[in-house]
């Protein structure tokens, strides 16, 4: 076996291209940490009309490439660009099924052809590929929009020998996103009804389930941290989809994400007002007194604890708990900074406050990654009561910046905040177990009672920014993952022939 895979990767979003969440940052982030390990990775994402915003350096790779798409083919135009890092990445090009406002929908809600959408996606990805000649060791999905290749390599694509036996891992971002869709739809996908559509397969509950999918067909299953891949398998966290994931458990396997410092660096931050590390704070002051200007509050506040939050508004999110504990956490001398998209209901229930709290809640509704920068510097504490959390990417960037995260005990927020303890001084933030109004509003007492203990809080900011949560070190678990797989599927083709030893890569020059 190759010691380094090759690795086919799709993601229906990718920093710096298209962003609606953590996973943009994780797909953006994992390839080149693989590339540093060695390996050839290559990225395939739609080409949204974000990204033809963007102004990116992108040549023509093919025009016309066949994709079928239910009883039809369509053709697709192919861009290949190529990131800072040197990862090439293939933008697939339909403009009535990309290029719109946004990636997944609008206020009506979901774009209704969804299913239309992804499907082209993924059978364009592996018709690439072959095009291209790169028939990669390892092909890695991540969430419902990609979960269509495992059922196509077991189904239509599994009699053609170059993609016999290719190991597939599908990995859940967030278990609640699950791609489903009127079982009428299933001649879409362009996979047979009597082979797919029942109990063991893409069914669930009467209807296609992409997720279901993506669980059931792949060679591998992650999530993005240990302590998400136990919860999923349990009724309070799996989404309805426990037992799928109980059946499977022998194959999922739980990897923390990683921060990528390269974008999140107060040393080397370019949005921040001035720099800082852990041998030369003066920085962080600035950016708070900036941060307090930028949103017009109450000056006085530079010497009183800031809290910061930069959330998706949705109920996931723990704003519920937010609301339930503002008053009383308005009684403490503080100010409070949120900066968040989605939700309309909770939107202007925040809104709503900022009336009774001027000065001293910030609110700044829409998606703006220079000002969550600056929220991330400026802040002392960051707020993350979310009732569940896969991984969660913001704690780990707060630790950096000297942010104290405050976390509910859940998902990747438990497998990487450790409470402080003033006894002992061990741990890294604050958390609560219970989602609970009174436990979110006891941490929140505790830690502001710390922060007037500066010698010590100072010690705590100091130690978060020290500490590495970079992803090499996740990438070296993928790695072993992608080792595994390929070493068991060699074996199984060895022996049953289902697999074809596995092939040089041959790149074409413009591959
Ligand atoms: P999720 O993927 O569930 O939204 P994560 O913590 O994994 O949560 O990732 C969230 C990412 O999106 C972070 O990079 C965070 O800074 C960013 N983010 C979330 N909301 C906003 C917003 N309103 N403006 C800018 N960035 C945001």
């Amino acid at each position: 076996m190759r010691e380094k895979p090759s690795v086919l990767f799709l993601s229906p979003e990718v920093v710096p291209f298209a962003k609606t969440g953590g996973l943009a940052d994780v797909s953006g982030a994992l390839p080149p940490a693989l590339k540093r390990l060695g390996l050839d990775v290559r990225l395939v994402l739609p080409l949204y009309r974000t990204v033809r915003e963007k102004d990116i350096e992108e040549t023509l790779l093919l025009e016309n490439l066949p994709v079928p798409l239910g009883t039809r083919t369509l053709t697709a135009k192919v861009l290949r660009t190529v990131t800072q890092e040197g990862i090439p990445v293939y933008l697939i090009e339909r403009e009535d099924l990309y290029d719109r406002p946004n990636l997944y929908g609008n206020a009506q809600g979901d774009y209704y052809d969804n299913l239309e959408r992804f499907a082209f996606f993924c059978h364009a990805a592996l018709r690439l590929a072959a095009e291209l000649s790169f028939y990669p060791d390892v092909i890695h999905c991540h969430d419902w929009q990609t979960a269509l290749v495992p059922p196509l390599l077991k189904g239509p694509f599994h009699k053609d020998p170059k993609w016999t036996g290719t190991p597939v891992v599908f990995t859940i971002h967030n278990l609640a996103y699950q791609g489903i869709f009127p079982k009428e739809k299933l001649p879409v996908t362009g996979l047979p009804k009597a082979d797919f559509f029942h109990m063991e397969g893409l069914e669930f509950w009467g209807n296609i389930s992409l997720l279901k999918a993506g669980i059931v067909y792949s060679s591998a299953i992650t999530t993005v941290s240990p302590a998400y891949a136990r919860e999923i398998q349990t009724p309070e966290y799996g989404e309805g989809m426990e037992g799928v994931l109980q059946k499977r458990k022998a194959a999922l396997h739980g990897i923390l994400n990683g921060a990528d410092y390269s974008l999140w660096d107060p040393a080397r931050d370019k949005h921040i007002q001035m720099n800082y590390s852990p041998g030369r704070m003066e920085g962080k002051p600035v950016c708070k007194k900036a941060l307090i200007e930028e949103m017009g509050m109450d000056p006085g506040l530079s010497e009183q604890p800031l809290l910061g939050m930069i959330t998706r508004l949705d109920k996931q999110k723990g704003l519920d708990l937010l609301l339930k504990v503002l008053d009383d956490l308005f009684k403490l001398d503080l100010g409070l900074i949120i900066l968040g998209s989605g939700d309309d209901a909770l939107r202007k229930s925040l809104e709503r406050k900022t009336q009774t709290y001027h000065g001293r809640l910030g609110l700044y509704i829409g998606f703006d990654e220079h000002l969550a920068h600056r929220i991330m510097a400026g802040a002392d504490l960051f707020l993350i009561p979310s009732r569940y959390e896969p991984c969660g990417l913001t704690q780990m960037y707060a630790l950096k910046y000297g942010t104290i995260p405050l976390v509910r005990a859940t998902g990747g927020l438990d497998d990487s905040i450790v409470s402080f303890d003033p006894l002992t001084k061990k741990g890294n933030g604050f958390k609560f177990v219970p989602y609970d109004p009174k436990a979110f509003l006891k941490t929140i007492r505790e830690a502001v009672r710390l922060f007037a203990d500066k010698e010590t809080w100072k010690k705590l900011m100091v130690k978060g920014m020290q500490a590495d949560f970079s992803w090499d070190r996740s990438a070296r678990k993928y790695l072993e993952l992608y080792k595994t797989l390929v070493r068991k599927y060699e074996a199984l083709g060895a022996e049953t022939e289902v697999r074809q030893p596995l092939r040089k890569n041959i790149p074409t020059p413009s591959g």
